[in-house]
């Protein structure tokens, strides 16, 4: 199957689209506004994902932070079995702040990347303990002023580990949101700024979650298996 373009219009057979439409009274193709695309995606992917959850394993917000530091470019399963032991060594901002580079390399070594994201963790842990008091700031200004932390770390530690409004964009929810009809903007912060509008602040960190699901479980990058997605009577790029 080819790769729909993120932009390419509907093209719809009634059989496939049939069954949405029962499950969910709609008419095909509706609706058609990025406020109602993104309304209606939401509560199917509710239906699809109830239980959706953040998949990296993390006690409390200062491990959440540091595993999705270590997340980038790697999958949430392999940081899953590098943070017990780092977080076994140093169970908090203070003792990773004082850790050896050297030994923390070795430990986050097969996340990939190793020599940034210990730089990065030791950063974020000496200015935890500089200006924090050890704890993790709330605020995304805070949180983005932590040295490798961007505005997508920060949404997953706000929505995931301190419960506020936050929609983490990374490249299943821009990719998603595009072929969806949601937004047209490519930069992660833009998408951001216009998906957070389109969603209750409740419901942010959520919303980022079932689209990141789907986008690993049927809407792949590569091969998105549009004749299997519950989303295909509406998608501006549908491919049946
Ligand atoms: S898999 Fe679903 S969301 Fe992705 S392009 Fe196909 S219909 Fe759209």
């Amino acid at each position: 199957m080819s790769v729909p373009s993120e932009t390419s219009s509907c093209s719809i057979k009634q059989n496939a689209t049939g069954e949405n439409e029962r499950r969910y009274g709609l008419g095909m193709g509706t609706p058609r506004s990025p406020k109602g695309r993104a309304r209606e995606t939401h509560k199917r992917l509710g239906f699809e994902y109830p239980d959706a959850k953040c998949e990296l394993d993390h006690k409390n917000p200062f491990e959440l932070l540091a595993a999705t530091i270590l997340s980038a470019q790697c999958t949430d399963k392999r940081v899953n079995m590098v943070t017990p032991n780092l977080f076994r060594e140093y169970p908090d901002a203070e003792s990773l702040s004082e850790a050896s580079e050297v030994r923390v390399q070795e430990l986050v070594r097969s996340t990939g990347f190793y020599v940034n994201k210990t730089k990065s963790l030791l950063g974020m842990a000496q200015a935890l303990v500089d200006n924090h008091n050890g704890s993790v700031p709330s605020s995304m200004k805070e949180l983005t002023a932590l040295p490798g932390v961007g505005r997508k770390t920060a949404n997953v530690v706000r929505s995931v580990a301190l419960d506020l409004p936050g929609l983490p964009v990374d490249t299943h929810v821009g990719r998603l949101s595009r072929r969806i009809g949601i937004t047209e903007e490519k930069d992660p912060v833009k998408v951001e700024m216009e998906l957070n509008p389109m969603v209750a602040a409740s419901e942010r960190g959520l919303f980022s979650l079932r689209l990141i699901l789907h986008g690993r479980r049927v809407c792949s990058s590569r091969k998105p298996v549009c004749e299997d997605c519950v989303l295909n009577d509406f998608c501006a790029s549908s491919e049946i």
